[in-house]
């Protein structure tokens, strides 16, 4: 029978203020029967807009009902025949934006439950699935491709590929795959083996990652293509750091969000059973207001600070980040400094950041985008006292590739150029995900790696 609810059953959590204290997973999953009452919402609309709010149009109506009938395997083939990553995507993708957006039982209540429905299905089955099954390899048709990136543009391009019958290594500069996946957000939202077990996945199928391997260093684009390879696809995101460009930036206790993310999520800097260093400050301020901003303060609370402050220079209404990830940063006590803004980092005689000098905001006339100017207001200065700030304002692509690689074009943000299949400037060369779009998300990193692979197919093809 269907389930009328005007709301979605809630996301069992750990609490709030044990959780601010460790980095085990936040939201704990839906039960088998949770599970099958809220696919139960489901009203399995004709025109189911929920799939064309989909990037990778996951055929959710057909995957709900299987949850329902309490087929979650078939549930789990349903959804993995689209989306390669979907532990990971239920995990994080902003479904209110995508699927839960266009539902249409979101009109008079909340939406169904999609994303956590989909993070049901793919945990269930890495929980009952015989992990050394066999996994038919496919048959190889001969042809060599690099992947530059072991994000989610380039996992997904090279196990498409790998699919297809090609021989794909991935060259990843971190000693780990998994992209932003593994080094961006953090283990209490993403758990890693959760990530890991999708890159062993696609080793089982064929395909090679060799790690600690940075392209356009010690190997080149083109030395790929000397070695053998036919064609390669960047997936190499968008990691490097903007800063506020503001006096004080240089003392000691500034970070950027991606150092001190990486600190904490792949050198696992949290354990003491690893070397890695980091400082556990006392007042930490993190400078924005999107998802890593979000991720960096909810990391600086458990790593024991007293006070965490997100410093925004917009209002509420304004923020970029998920509203869930907001929602779960108040909870565990990050406070917000909304339509403020930093000018200046102030430090001691030792060099050592001692708060900074903020000023007041107020929203005036709409930028290009729509969105509000923030103008200061005269005379509003303030110091708010901190002994670190993490600036979390945007990241755009490392040049290192397109400085490297004759004929690879980009814009004027750095971004590459690619047209909508994927292909650059470059003869052969294909990129996608954050490296072509800027920051953007994992599910558009997703999609632009499958666009990239059908394209090279076509290119192998043609050739
Ligand atoms: P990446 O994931 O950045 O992967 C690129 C890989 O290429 C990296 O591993 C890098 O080391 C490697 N590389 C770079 N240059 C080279 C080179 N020269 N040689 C070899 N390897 C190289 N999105 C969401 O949808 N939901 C979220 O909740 C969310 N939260 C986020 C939180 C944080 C902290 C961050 C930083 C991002 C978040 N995002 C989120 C954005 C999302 O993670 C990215 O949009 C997505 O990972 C982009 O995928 P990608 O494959 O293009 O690049
Ligand atoms: Fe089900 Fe919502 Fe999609 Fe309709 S729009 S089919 S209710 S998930």
């Amino acid at each position: 029978m269907a389930n009328m609810s005007m709301t979605k059953n809630p996301m069992p959590e750990q609490e709030p203020l044990v959780r601010n204290k460790n980095f085990d997973e936040v939201a704990l999953g839906y039960t088998a029967e949770t599970a099958i009452d809220e696919a139960k919402r489901c009203l399995n609309c004709k025109q189911h807009p929920c799939v064309s709010g989909c990037p990778v149009n996951v055929r959710i109506p057909e995957f709900l009902a299987k949850v329902a009938q309490g087929e979650f395997e078939e549930a789990y083939q349903i959804v993995t025949s689209t989306n390669s990553l979907p532990a990971v995507c239920g995990r994080v993708c902003p479904q209110e934006n995508q699927c839960e957006g266009k539902c249409v039982r979101g009109i008079k209540g909340e939406p169904v439950g999609v994303g956590r429905l989909e993070r049901f299905v793919a945990d269930w089955h890495a929980e009952h699935a015989d992990p050394n099954a066999a996994v038919e390899k496919p048959v190889s048709n001969g042809h060599r491709i690099a992947v530059v990136g072991s994000g989610p543009a380039g996992l997904t391009c090279a196990g498409d590929l790998a699919r297809m019958g090609y021989d794909v290594t991935v060259y990843e500069l971190f000693h780990k795959a998994g992209g932003v996946l593994v080094y961006g957000i953090p283990e209490f939202r993403l758990p890693k083996d959760i990530v890991a077990r999708e890159v062993a996945s696609l080793e089982k199928m064929g395909v090679k990652v060799v790690t600690d391997a940075v392209i356009g260093r010690a190997i080149s684009i083109d030395d790929l293509f000397a070695e053998g390879f036919e064609a390669v696809f960047i997936g190499s995101g968008a990691g490097l750091p903007q800063f506020l460009g503001i006096p004080g930036e240089n003392l000691l206790g500034v970070y950027s969000a991606n150092e001190f993310l990486t600190r904490i999520n792949l050198m696992k800097a949290y354990r003491d059973d690893y070397d890695t260093p980091i400082k556990h400050h006392k007042r930490v301020a993190v400078v924005g207001g999107g998802n890593v901003a979000m991720d960096a303060a909810r990391c600086a609370k458990r790593l024991g600070a007293d006070e965490v402050y997100i410093v925004y220079r917009r209002s509420m209404d304004e923020l970029p980040a998920r509203r869930e990830e907001v929602h779960h940063a108040m909870e565990e006590e990050v406070q917000f400094q909304l339509l403020t803004n930093p000018v200046r980092v102030v430090g001691d005689e030792n060099g050592y950041v001692t708060g900074i000098e903020c000023i007041r905001m107020e929203l005036g006339e709409p930028d290009e985008k729509g969105r509000r100017r923030p103008v200061p207001v005269e005379g509003s200065n303030f110091v708010l006292e901190v002994d670190a700030m993490i600036d979390a304002i945007g990241t755009t692509p490392n040049p290192l590739l397109r400085m490297t690689t004759q004929g690879l074009e980009a814009n004027r943000k750095g971004c590459l150029i690619a047209d909508e299949n994927g292909k650059t400037t470059r003869e052969g060369v294909y990129a996608g995900g954050d490296a072509v779009t800027g920051a953007a998300t994992v599910i558009l990193a997703m999609g632009a790696g499958k666009t990239a692979a059908a394209a090279i197919d076509d290119y192998i093809r043609s050739k």
